[in-house]
């Protein structure tokens, strides 16, 4: 190990150097027993913590190769941020993850002080049937996000914002759950905007739209009541009552008051006024819209408070009264691309020029969500696969919606890849939708069912119980 090398080791583990105290036993033990988790849950399992004596002598001899050993094992640092993984995995979560440091920064600007000192992630193993899970310092997220290129990476802003709005302050019940998701995601957007522009940060709010759409038509058309900000969950569990409403409807709301009171500069220090006054609190929409009324009591907004139609945003069903006007650059080159696919034969589509332009993940993410809609002959589904690299990508949400695609075309080609993806992770929104049409598939749905029974063990009840519903039969 050279001395750059060492300074290395320094740099991402200072907690373990003091150079005022050399000679002295230097370790950081309340760091280290800080760390119950993963590396050193391991360690105090063992009967003779012998690891951790080693780890000691290792520190006190500045055996920097033996201590690189140990705390390599499990996690690498970044910055403020550590990820926890499996040894296989940890290198490329750690490469995946880089942005978290600035995803952290951003929030911070917008949000105000962190409180939670550490933000660490653990990557869940392929049975976490969620994408991520908010833990005060520790994020659960899905091994699925690991793309290779940091396209699915966002899932960690969302997550880092729930330290504020979900951990900070939340919501009293889940019928004001919008006090929750929709303020995370819309701080989400405005921390990828920051990073990556105001084109990208609409982009994702006009996707988003496109879901809530989908979801007031399909999901929740037979209940009104769910379609709403606020509901009324007097006779309804709030898993049943689950949906993209109190992200989307909620933070589409937020970016409406913001472009309402004129923009970030206003809008940001409202919101920390808000999470300032409510830390460590449970709260009700009542005490959002009170606090707006406190904050922007100056005559001055007069005209503005008086415009915010309360009783139809928080109480309308369907979608939100006001869209936001969004750049829509971004999603009209993804919109050329599906009525390329909708409209014209193999022929045509291979001369066209469109198909010199390359795309972005969330643009072909998003061209293939609208082109499910399609029906696709198992040829032209191989020249969209070709044209766009679908074999090959490593982003599941794009491999999840090519494969949903496959199904819906009948290819029989490709069942022993979409019977691969399904036993590749139990994470619920990829594996719902995919046993659903694929038992709803006359000819694959036996085998569907077969390979459900073979590995339902490894699924997490809740989501085997939502899988067996969905094809309808019993567990
Ligand atoms: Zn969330």
């Amino acid at each position: 190990m050279g001395i750059q090398e060492v300074l290395e080791v320094e740099e991402q583990f200072p907690e373990l150097f003091d150079h005022e105290n050399d000679g002295e036993e230097v370790f950081d033990w309340e760091l280290f027993n800080d760390c119950n988790y993963d590396a050193f849950s391991e360690v105090y399992d063992r009967q003779d913590h012998a690891d951790v004596d080693v780890l000691r002598e290792a520190v006190r001899n500045r055996d920097l190769d033996l201590m690189l050993q140990i705390l390599e094992k499990p996690y690498l640092m970044i910055k403020k941020t550590r990820v926890w993984a499996e040894r296989d995995i940890v290198k490329a979560a750690t490469e995946e993850f880089s942005e978290t440091s600035t995803f952290l920064e951003k929030a911070i600007e917008i949000c105000g002080p962190y409180v939670w000192k550490r933000y660490d992630i653990l990557v869940m193993p392929p049975s976490f049937p969620f994408g991520g899970m908010e833990n005060p310092c520790l994020t659960f997220v899905t091994p699925t996000i690991i793309a290779g290129d940091k396209s699915l990476a966002s899932v960690i802003a969302h997550e880092i914002t729930h330290s504020w709005t979900g951990n900070l302050v939340t919501n009293r019940n889940f019928e004001h759950f919008w006090l929750n998701e929709g303020f995370t995601v819309f701080v989400e957007f405005k921390i990828l905007g920051a990073m990556y522009g105001k084109e990208y940060r609409d982009f994702q709010s006009l996707l988003g739209l496109g879901e809530l759409r989908d979801c007031m038509n399909v999901q929740l058309k037979e209940t009104p009541e769910l379609q709403k900000l606020v509901v009324d969950l007097t006779d309804l569990s709030p898993d049943d009552a689950y949906s993209t409403v109190p992200y989307i409807k909620g933070s589409t709301f937020l970016r409406y008051l913001e472009d309402l009171f004129g923009g970030p500069a206003i809008f940001d220090p409202f919101l920390q006024f808000y999470l300032n006054k409510y830390k460590y609190k449970s709260i009700l929409t009542d005490d959002f819209k009170q606090t707006v009324f406190e904050y922007f009591h100056d005559t001055k907004y007069s005209d503005i408070l008086s415009k915010i139609d309360w009783d139809k945003w928080l109480h309308g069903t369907g979608m939100p009264p006001i869209i936001p006007d969004f750049d829509t650059s971004l999603v009209d080159v993804a919109q050329k691309h599906v009525e390329l696919w909708k409209s014209s034969d193999i022929q045509e589509i291979e001369k066209s020029p469109l198909l010199k332009s390359s795309l972005s993940s969330l643009q072909v993410k998003e061209m293939l969500t609208k082109l499910l809609e399609v029906k696709f002959s198992v040829d032209k589904l191989n020249a969209l696969a070709k044209a766009y690299k679908l074999s090959e990508t490593k982003n599941s949400e794009i491999r999840f919606l090519f494969l949903r695609l496959c199904i819906r075309a009948r290819n029989v080609a490709a069942i022993d890849d979409i019977i691969a993806f399904a036993n590749s992770n139990f994470r619920m929104k990829f594996v719902r939708p995919v046993y659903k049409e694929l038992s709803q598939w006359p000819e694959m749905r036996e085998r569907a069912i077969e390979n459900f029974h073979r590995v339902k063990d490894q699924m997490m009840k809740t989501c085997a119980v939502q899988v067996a519903n969905d094809m309808g039969i019993s567990m």
